[in-house]
């Protein structure tokens, strides 16, 4: 065997494998590939100026690479089995909490120190969305924020480099299982080792429906969020944040029993265009350094939708209202809630005489042609359903960015160790569709990397 371990995917899931594997039994060969760049060569040629749209770069620099799709991401480590996954499913919540607790004590060390931790415990605020009809889901949040992250991460790779083998720009191709391990192909070159550990995230979803297909391991069809991006004046939320930074809600609406949440906060933050394989969707930063914050505050608003037969593609549902709304508005379309609610197109003079200046250059357009009136109707429902408890939400000139989607991968069939049926191939993170978060993916590396270690000394 060359490798004793090797993991595919250097995001969250591959980072931490490779640190818990890697202080637990430094004599291990292990080898990390990564389709991606180093992080310090993950650069989007997009500058808005000589390059203004996605040129469709062998590597995508936003998701792909050391750090994986977070790298660039608010880093908010959310400490919850309330969202972010299911792991608690496979090994249990007191143990997938803990996990989660010491993926943030490690982030910590490595640069995120002085951070701030923030709780849902003990807040009065449960009972004031309770009394409006929202349910505030329980979490913790370490919010490292997009320049803590990167310094996060930069300090991770230096610590790993000497003890396990990066290779980037070497996106695997296959996985073949043998007789005493797995066949790990990539361009012109295999390599053997004796456990695998994929860990491809998002961006690797089809590759990861590629292998499980030729290797058998039985899959389900996730779901697909859609929605908007919500930018209000941070005032309005200040009570909120100030005390929980990222709260996750959930309002179940009237018309139609859908649930519709809110999803990634950022208080005093920027609305910015997210690029997935040339589609266009909407996203959120937010920064902890003072100089970088905003007077806006913005978060999405979500509803799930799952499909089974005869159509069970739900990604590819996704992705199709996204080319819907960059069709329309070349890109990613705002307007204001009360064109919306008028049935009137938002126009760039409506926009400039807002109260409400928006963060991101987006089309003034009109999102009830491109979202499906349940869901636009479920998140207007939503948004009175939060002026209720923050006055002002469902002001005329809050803005409405479309469309956010947040897509999930299949579900691949894993046991209680995220094994598969291959014994030694093991499946964590996003790219699993067991997890859709930071933390959760980075606790399910831990998970695999103390299993494959005890696994060793009592085979
Ligand atoms: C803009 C943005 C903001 C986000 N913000 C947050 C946030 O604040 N909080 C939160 O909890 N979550 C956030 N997320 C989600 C979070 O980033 C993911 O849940 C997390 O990164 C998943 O980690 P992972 O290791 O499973 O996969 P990824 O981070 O996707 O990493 C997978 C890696 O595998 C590599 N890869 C793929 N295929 C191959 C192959 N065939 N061979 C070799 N390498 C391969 C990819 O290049 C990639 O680097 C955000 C995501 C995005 C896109």
């Amino acid at each position: 065997m060359k490798y004793d371990v090797i993991i595919i995917g250097a995001g969250p899931g591959g980072i931490f494998s490779a640190y818990e594997l890697t202080g637990l039994r430094p004599d291990l060969k292990i080898a990390v590939f990564e389709a991606g760049h180093p992080l310090e060569k993950r650069k989007c040629p997009i500058d808005g100026d000589k390059v203004k749209s996605c040129i469709r770069c062998k590597s995508c620099a936003i998701m792909n690479g050391f750090g994986g799709a977070g790298a660039f991401s608010d880093g908010k480590y959310n400490i919850t089995n309330d969202f972010g996954g299911t792991l608690y499913e496979y090994i249990g919540r007191d143990k997938a909490l803990e996990l989660m607790h010491y993926v943030d004590g490690i982030n910590c060390r490595f640069g995120g120190e002085g951070t701030k931790m923030y709780s849902t415990a003990g807040t009065d605020f449960r009972k004031i969305c309770l009394q409006n009809k929202l349910t505030l889901l329980n979490a913790s949040v370490r919010h490292l924020g997009t320049d803590i992250n990167y310094i996060v991460l930069q300090n991770l790779y230096s610590e790993l480099k000497d003890k396990a083998e990066f290779f980037f720009d070497t996106p695997v191709d296959s996985i073949e299982k043998t007789e005493g391990g797995f066949l790990v192909r990539h361009g012109e070159a295999v390599d053997e080792c004796r456990y695998c550990i994929v860990s491809v995230g998002r961006s690797g979803s089809k590759w990861m429906q590629s292998v499980c297909g030729a290797l058998q391991i039985p899959t389900k069809s996730n779901r697909v969020d859609l929605g908007v991006r919500v930018e209000i004046p941070s005032v309005i939320f200040d009570t909120i944040t100030n005390e929980l930074y990222e709260s996750k809600i959930v309002y179940r609406t009237e018309k139609f029993e859908d649930n519709v949440r809110t999803f990634c906060m950022n208080p005093h933050g920027i609305v910015v265009n997210e690029n997935t394989n040339g589609i266009v969707t909407v996203n959120g930063h937010s920064f902890e350094d003072e100089s970088r914050k905003t007077d806006n505050t913005n978060f999405a608003l979500l509803v799930a939708k799952h499909f089974s037969e005869p159509f069970k593609d739900s990604n590819e549902y996704g992705e199709s209202i996204a080319r819907l709304s960059n069709m329309l508005g070349g890109g990613v379309i705002v307007q204001r809630f009360g064109d919306l609610e008028r049935g009137r197109r938002s126009t760039p003079r409506r926009i400039e005489e807002g109260n409400v200046r928006p963060t991101l250059a987006a089309t003034p357009g009109d999102l009830s042609l491109v979202l499906p009136k349940r869901i636009l109707d479920g998140i207007i429902e939503m948004i009175y359903a939060l002026d209720r408890i923050a006055p002002g939400v469902a002001n005329d000139d809050t803005l409405l960015y479309g469309v956010e989607v947040k897509f999930y991968n299949m579900e691949v069939a894993l046991d209680e160790n995220l094994e598969t049926l291959h014994k030694g191939l093991f499946v964590i993170g996003d790219g699993s569709g067991v997890t859709h978060s930071l933390s959760h993916a980075s606790a399910s590396g831990v998970y695999v990397a103390r299993h494959l270690v005890q696994h060793w000394e009592n085979p």
